[in-house]
C-alpha cells in the first residue's frame, strides 16, 4: 500500500507533565513513553513485512494522544486510527505527514473536517459510501478512505455481500479506497472457530479488491497466526500494556503506573461499618486508610466490595490490602489492620496499579477489561509522562 514519506522534521515534542501538581492532586499517573516504543517495536517485528499501525483512540488508551503519537511517530510508526475526528486533529498536529484513519466514519456534515485535516474516514456503510462519493465529486478532494466490511462482528461496516456487489465499481480510483478492513470480534480467544472463520472471508472479499491493502488485525489478531496479519495491523491495547494473549504470560511491557496519597488513617471498633450504605462491617479491632481517589478517578464502584465478593486490592508499603466499603467519588477506604502501624502513615503513596498489581488484576477485580480501566482514569491525576 502507499506509504506516507518519512517525516521531514521530528515530531513536535508534547509536554511531559499534566493535569493538576503533584501537591494538588490525589493521585500521580505515570506513563512509560519507553514501554509504548518497546511494545510498538515488539509488534512490528512480530508483524514484519506487514505494516504495523497504532490505535490511538480516546486519549491513546487514557496515556496521552499528543505524547504517545510523538513517540510513535519517532518509533517508525506511519499510520494511526482515531475514531473521531476531533481526535485526528490532535495526532494531526504532532504527526505532520502520518496516514490518519477516523473509525467512526464519514458524513457529510464532517467533510471540511476531513479535508482540514488530512485524515481519512472508514466508510462503515453504503450510506456513508453514497456521501463520500458524492462529497469527493463536489469538493474535489484528493483524500482516500478505508472500506470496512464486517465479518462477523456485526457492529460497523458493509456486509460482504454489500462489499461483493461493489467491488469492480470500487477499484476504479475515483473512489480514492486505499484500504480494505474488517475487525475481530474475539481474536483474545484463539481457540475460538470465529476467528478463522472471519479470517476465511475477509480473504475472500480481498480477492474482490485487488491492488487495495487490506487490515484485519487488532493487538489480539496480531498473536493469531500471520494469516490475520495481512498488509497492516491495528494494535491498541497491547501498546499500552494489556495483555493481547489472556490466560498467557503478558508480553508486553507494562505502561502505566498509578499511585494515590493516603489521606487518614483511623482506627475502627469491631462492629464499626466504613462508608456509604455501611456495606462493610469490621469483625475485629481495624486499622482503616482513607485513600484519594474514587470513581471520579476511574475507580469503578460498580464491583461490590462485600462478604463473599472477589477482593480489590491495592498495595500499600508491598503489601496488598483490600478495599472495603463502597467506593466514594473521590475516595476509597483500605483494610490495613495487618500491616505494621508505622508502614502506614498519612501522606505516603499506595498503588492502584503496578508494583504486581497488573492492568489484568485490577480489571478482573473491578469486573472490567484493561480498556476500560485505562480509558476510565480520570482528568484529576498529576501526570507524568517519562522516557
Ligand atoms: C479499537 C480498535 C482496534 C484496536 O483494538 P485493540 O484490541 O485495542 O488492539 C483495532 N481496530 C478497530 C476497528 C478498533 O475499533
Amino acid at each position: 500500500m502507499a506509504r506516507a514519506p518519512q517525516p521531514s522534521l521530528p515530531p513536535e515534542s508534547a509536554a511531559t507533565t499534566g493535569g493538576p501538581s503533584p501537591h494538588e492532586a490525589g493521585g500521580i499517573l505515570t506513563i512509560d513513553l519507553g514501554a509504548v516504543a518497546a511494545n510498538y517495536k515488539l509488534l512490528r517485528g512480530r508483524v514484519t513485512p506487514a505494516e504495523c499501525a497504532a490505535v490511538v483512540k480516546a486519549d491513546a488508551y487514557g496515556c496521552g494522544i499528543d505524547q504517545v503519537t510523538a513517540t510513535l511517530s519517532r518509533a517508525g510508526c506511519q499510520t494511526f486510527f482515531v475514531a473521531h475526528l476531533s481526535e485526528a486533529r490532535r495526532v494531526r498536529a504532532i504527526a505532520r505527514e502520518a496516514v490518519i484513519y477516523v473509525l467512526n466514519g464519514f458524513s457529510s456534515a464532517a467533510g471540511a473536517g476531513f479535508v482540514e485535516t488530512y485524515a481519512r474516514p472508514v466508510i462503515n456503510s453504503l450510506v456513508e459510501l453514497a456521501e463520500w462519493d458524492h462529497f469527493v465529486a463536489t469538493s474535489g478532494y484528493a483524500g482516500s478512505a478505508a472500506l470496512h466490511v464486517d465479518t462477523g462482528m456485526n457492529r460497523l461496516g458493509l456486509t460482504i455481500e454489500e462489499a461483493a456487489a461493489i467491488a469492480a465499481h470500487i477499484r476504479s480510483e475515483s473512489h480514492h479506497v486505499a484500504l480494505l478492513m474488517s475487525h475481530f470480534a474475539g481474536a483474545d480467544r484463539p481457540a475460538h472457530p470465529l476467528n478463522d472463520q472471519q479470517i476465511r472471508q475477509f480473504r475472500e472479499v480481498r480477492s474482490l479488491f485487488r491492488g487495495i491493502g487490506s487490515s484485519l488485525a487488532n493487538s489480539s489478531g496480531i498473536f493469531l497466526d500471520a494469516s490475520a496479519h495481512c498488509d497492516l495491523v491495528r494494535p491498541g491495547i497491547a501498546l499500552y500494556g494489556g495483555n493481547p494473549i489472556p490466560g498467557k504470560p503478558n508480553p508486553m511491557q507494562p505502561v502505566i503506573e498509578l499511585k494515590a496519597h493516603i489521606l487518614q488513617v483511623r482506627n475502627l471498633g469491631k462492629g464499626a461499618a466504613v462508608g456509604y450504605g455501611s456495606t462493610w462491617t469490621a469483625k475485629r479491632e481495624s486499622r482503616i486508610a482513607v485513600i484519594a481517589a474514587g470513581y471520579a478517578d476511574g475507580i469503578s464502584r460498580a464491583a461490590a466490595i462485600t462478604e463473599g465478593a472477589k477482593p480489590r486490592e491495592v498495595n500499600v508499603a508491598g503489601k496488598r490490602c483490600r478495599m472495603v466499603g463502597r467506593i466514594s467519588m473521590d475516595l476509597l477506604a483500605l483494610d490495613v489492620t495487618d500491616l505494621p502501624v508505622s508502614a502506614v502513615r498519612r501522606d505516603q503513596m499506595v498503588t492502584l496499579i503496578g508494583d504486581g498489581m497488573t492492568l489484568e488484576d485490577v480489571a478482573a477485580q473491578a469486573g472490567t477489561i484493561s480498556y476500560e480501566v485505562l480509558t476510565g482514569l480520570g482528568p484529576r491525576y498529576h501526570r507524568v509522562w517519562k522516557g
